[in-house]
């Protein structure tokens, strides 16, 4: 775990000097009297929910400015526009559907949501045929996720995890000043995924199991393996060293996903989330505001009026 800490806090000082040198150099090329781009002054508006989020299925939905995707089709068509009606919109406004994976949980619906809708399907050329059978016949839906896409309002780039598929990816969205992160179904921690992490203003991060509880737990010793290995997913304690660590615009709005329901309770992965945080001096409540995505039930958050009318924890 030590090791895991000081690499951790290697990558959060090479990203932060990265920032810094950036700031640096746009400072020093920036005379005083250039306006502030007109762009600058507008409003940031980005809203992020987990329709659902669980090894039964995942899929989120975001939508900055007037662009909508959804990024994993997980859960049924049925559940995703049972979901989207909440925010007063139908599958007819999704711009685009990104997948990371082609695991069961994040590709389940996708055959229904193919034959239901126009939308392109963009992720890796490896996931696509790694789906097989779901997407027979839709060929021409498969957009190659590139290093940077553009999808109306947003932009959209891929990062790399470590995970046991095809050629897994989490995602960073960004719209004006406003940057969303998606990094989930992740057995750790690389320098792709701080860099995509930091100074994201809202970061929806895996906290999957309780190591304890997956040793202790009735699965069996090879499912514990994976769980718990480098192409598994991210424990608690984990994901919370390396929220600790990774550099914030000064607030950060953490959703934490992928929250297993046999090796984990929500209470733990809170409290075990808080105390790591508040032991790294990181205050909880105020430079990040936790919530906790689920199974059931969706969960959202706002850019940037958040906080108001939510209960944070
Ligand atoms: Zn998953
Ligand atoms: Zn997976």
């Amino acid at each position: 775990m030590r090791d895991n800490e000081q690499t951790l806090q290697d990558l959060a000082h090479t990203v932060g000097c990265i920032r810094q040198r950036h700031l640096l150099n746009t400072a020093a090329g920036t005379p005083e009297s250039v306006p502030v781009r007109k762009e600058t002054m507008r409003k940031k508006d980005c809203l992020v929910s987990m329709l659902a989020s669980g090894s039964k299925g995942n899929c989120a939905y975001i939508r900055c400015g007037n662009t909508r995707i959804l990024i994993d089709a997980g859960i049924s068509c049925r559940r995703v526009e049972t979901g989207l009606r909440r925010y007063g919109c139908t599958l007819a406004d999704i711009d685009a559907v990104f997948l990371t994976h082609e695991h069961q949980d994040h590709v389940s619906g996708l055959r229904t949501l193919l034959k239901k809708s126009q939308m392109p399907v963009y992720t890796t050329r490896e996931t696509w045929q790694a789906i097989g059978n779901a997407v027979v016949g839709h060929q021409n839906r498969f957009m190659p996720v590139m290093r940077r896409t553009q999808v109306g309002e947003m932009q959209i780039v891929p990062f790399a995890i470590s995970h046991d598929a095809a050629r897994p990816v989490g995602y960073s969205v960004y719209h004006e000043q406003v940057k969303v992160t998606l990094a989930t179904d992740l057995g750790k921690i690389t320098p792709a995924v701080l860099q995509a992490a930091a100074y994201s203003d809202i970061f929806i991060l895996e906290a999957n199991h309780d190591e304890q509880m997956v040793r202790n737990g009735a699965y069996p010793y090879y499912l514990q393996q994976r769980i718990l290995g480098q192409l598994g997913h991210l424990s608690n304690r984990t994901a919370a060293a390396f929220l600790r660590e990774v550099p914030n615009k000064g607030r950060m709005q953490v959703l934490l996903a992928h929250r297993s329901e046999t090796n984990n309770t929500p209470s733990l992965a809170l409290r075990t989330v808080r105390t790591i945080l508040s032991q790294g001096g990181r205050a909880v409540g105020q430079d990040v505001i936790l919530r906790l995505a689920g199974q059931h039930g969706a969960v959202r958050m706002e850019h940037p009026d958040f906080g108001q009318r939510q209960r944070t924890y």
